[in-house]
């Protein structure tokens, strides 16, 4: 099956709806035996990419040029290769990140269809102010562990970089065919309406309502 790719602004729960999401299929997988699917879950987190690649103040980009693994071109090079490597008809990948360039949206989407396999988005939505609120108190703990060497709170956002990231944010536009069907979930969403979109998902990606997809439509 497919590629479900996340996208949404910076700290604004994707990782939290991946995981559900991947909980979900998981289940859903194991009612056919033999499984139909297998799957994956790709992110930043699983191939090590850092937060400071998507940083463009001057001062970060001289660095990117001097450590030529750093840049935000080598990391999506690097997320496309593992999307690559993994995607086939019995296979299902969660892209789980930002995914807000509209046109890394359709290079991923004609990864897919030369996969001969749909892809859909899940469109992670959050208020603005919520999401920095989640990344200034991200901010707070990993200070408050470097200062008392505790255990490291998962990496926040410089916050130039997370205004930023939150300006460059290109709307997923469901109308274009490589940002649908679009699917999504709000920060209010509890577990009954959050289920109710992935049966959704589920049904468009894997089960009747599935589309053929040609290579050269
Ligand atoms: P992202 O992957 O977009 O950076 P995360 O999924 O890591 O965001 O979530 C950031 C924080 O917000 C986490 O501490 C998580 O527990 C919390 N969180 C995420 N989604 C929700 C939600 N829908 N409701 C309440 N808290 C949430
Ligand atoms: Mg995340």
């Amino acid at each position: 099956m497919p590629l479900i790719i996340v996208s949404g602004l910076p700290t604004s729960g994707k990782t939290t709806r991946a995981k559900q999401l991947h909980d979900y299929l998981s289940a859903r997988i194991a009612e056919t035996q033999p499984p139909k699917y297998r799957l994956h879950l790709i992110s930043d987190d699983s191939l090590s990419i850092s937060r400071a690649v998507y940083d463009l103040s001057p001062d970060t980009v001289r660095l990117h040029t001097r450590s030529a693994n750093s840049s935000e071109k080598d990391a999506r090079a690097a997320l496309y290769g593992a999307v690559k490597r993994v995607l086939s008809e019995r296979d299902i990948v969660i892209l789980d990140g930002l995914n807000y360039i509209k046109g890394w949206r359709y290079q991923l989407h004609c990864e897919a269809k030369a996969m001969r396999t749909p892809n859909c988005i899940l469109r992670v939505a959050c208020p603005v102010d919520q999401a920095r609120q989640v990344n200034e108190e991200r901010r707070r703990r990993r200070q408050d562990t470097t200062e008392h060497h505790g255990e490291s709170a998962p990496e926040a956002y410089e916050p130039a970089n997370w205004d930023n990231l939150v300006f460059r944010y290109e709307e997923p536009n469901p109308m274009t065919r490589w940002d649908s069907p679009l699917f999504a979930v709000l920060w209010d969403d509890d577990e009954a309406q959050t289920k109710r979109t992935f049966d959704d998902l589920w049904d468009a990606m894997a089960g009747e309502g599935r589309k053929v997809v040609k290579p050269n439509q």
